[in-house]
């Protein structure tokens, strides 16, 4: 399609509206959230949703048309997302299916790749998910030490993985393993296109503090993939792997193109606004509470247009890829100032979960899982090396295993 014919954003704002409405079905505000843990139905209904907005011409909005996508603007998903508001919507594939995996594949995979794993996740078929973070570390990523051997015209894969967000309702894995032990670190990783369900593959879900089972870990024995598995080129995965970095610190940080919807689709602990909090407490006379309301919507709205920004620096090539670090570290600074000033305004009770109990229970969770909004996507320390590193030019850390062959890099046990 050329240019020209291209639908424009108000024309198709108003599509989108009308068949929302004849469509999709209402968010029910009284529905009750499955008990964390129990969320299997929740997939389903994921793929439900994303088989709908596919069969009415909606889905993959900003995907290259040849990949099954609609190959349109960011603009005209922002309007998609504007009018969806309120509908249910398949938001547990943002992160990472559509806005991670699916971008990743389509800067570093091969043609077959992109036709086969894009088109199915974007048609609802296929969930895909990451496999990068091991139990040794997850920060120091190119230290990685799950192994992908070369027998034949096959990979043999061997090590662990962990804390892979919905890794077991999902079809296929981006997985970085090392295949040159006399390299570098940077130098000897490649990254394969992984079935989750593969024979050798034993995976177990990871119970965290708020009950929830999202997370999985892998354990991987003699897992064979094709050479057609490779994406990318052997051993350059870190140049695959630094692409994917920069989708998820732009989907983190909430500036990706690819998600569609508002929200995250995790139901169990929904963030309330603290308006809400300090008038169901009885606190919104308080001048230091008015303060913190003050204060964090002063962050919300910061963080909106610095989102516009880096985003458009960018694309414009005005700011270097690592600037995504930004909005990422910006993103958990707000995500902490709101479950802080959440719990500091109901009190004793939001400890407790007396009182206004329902409300009280949930900041108190909030608060247990906001270390997560500092991790996920690569911690805050690490985006404040990066934005130190590579946007302020100050000097590199120091890493005794740079240039050294990852073979003889000192490793605790
Ligand atoms: C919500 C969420 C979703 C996630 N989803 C996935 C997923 O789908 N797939 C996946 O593979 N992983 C995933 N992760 C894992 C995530 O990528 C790691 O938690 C993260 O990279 C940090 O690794 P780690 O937990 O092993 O901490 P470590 O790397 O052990 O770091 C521990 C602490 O040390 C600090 N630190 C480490 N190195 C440095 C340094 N050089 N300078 C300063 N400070 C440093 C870190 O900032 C951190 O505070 C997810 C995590 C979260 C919270």
């Amino acid at each position: 399609m050329t240019e020209t014919a291209i639908e424009d954003v108000e024309t198709f704002r108003r599509r989108a509206r009308a068949w929302l409405a004849d469509t999709m079905p209402k968010v029910d505000p009284d529905a009750v959230p499955p008990p964390p843990g129990d969320d299997d139905e929740e997939w389903v209904r994921t793929r439900e949703l994303q088989k709908m907005l596919y069969a009415g011409g909606f889905a993959g909005i900003c995907f290259p048309k040849e990949y099954g996508g609609l190959g349109l603007t960011p603009a005209h998903q922002l309007a998609f997302t504007e009018e969806s508001v309120g509908y249910q919507m398949p938001l547990l594939l943002n992160v990472p299916t559509f806005s991670i995996c699916a971008p990743t594949i389509l800067d570093m995979g091969s043609e077959e790749q992109k036709k086969e794993r894009i088109s199915a996740a974007i048609r609802g078929d296929e969930i895909l998910v990451q496999f990068l973070s091991e139990p040794s570390g997850g920060s120091d990523l190119a230290g990685l030490i799950t192994r992908a051997d070369k027998d034949g015209d096959t990979w043999v894969i061997n090590g662990a993985k962990t804390w892979s967000t919905s890794a077991y309702a999902a079809d296929w894995a981006l997985c970085l393993a090392r295949t040159d032990l006399d390299a570098p670190k940077h130098r000897g990783l490649t990254m394969f296109l992984m079935p989750t369900k593969a024979e050798g593959i034993t995976m177990r879900r990871i119970t965290q503090v708020n009950g929830s089972t999202e997370f999985c870990e892998e354990f991987f024995d003699n897992v064979v993939l094709p050479a057609s598995a490779v994406v990318g080129e052997v051993n350059d995965g870190w140049a695959v792997a630094s692409r994917q970095l920069f989708h998820e610190r732009t989907a983190v940080g909430g500036g990706s193109p690819y998600v569609s919807g508002r929200g995250t689709g995790r139901v169990s602990t929904p963030k309330s606004d603290l308006v809400d909090i300090a008038r169901a407490f009885g606190r919104s006379e308080d001048a230091a509470v008015r303060e913190m309301v003050g204060e964090s919507r002063a962050h919300h709205v910061v963080q909106q247009q610095l989102i516009r920004r880096v985003t458009q620096g960018i694309e414009t090539g005005a700011m270097p890829a690592p600037a995504a670090s930004i909005m990422r570290l910006f993103h958990a600074e707000t995500d902490w100032m709101l479950d802080d000033h959440a719990v500091a305004i109901a009190g004793a009770a939001g400890v407790t979960g007396a009182d206004t109990q329902a409300l009280a229970a949930q900041l108190s969770v909030n608060y247990l899982m906001r270390q997560g909004s500092s991790l996920g996507g690569g911690s805050s320390e690490m985006s404040r090396n990066i934005i130190s590193e590579r946007i302020l030019g100050m000097p590199r850390e120091f890493a005794a295993d740079r240039d050294v062959p990852f073979r003889e890099v000192k490793r605790g046990r």
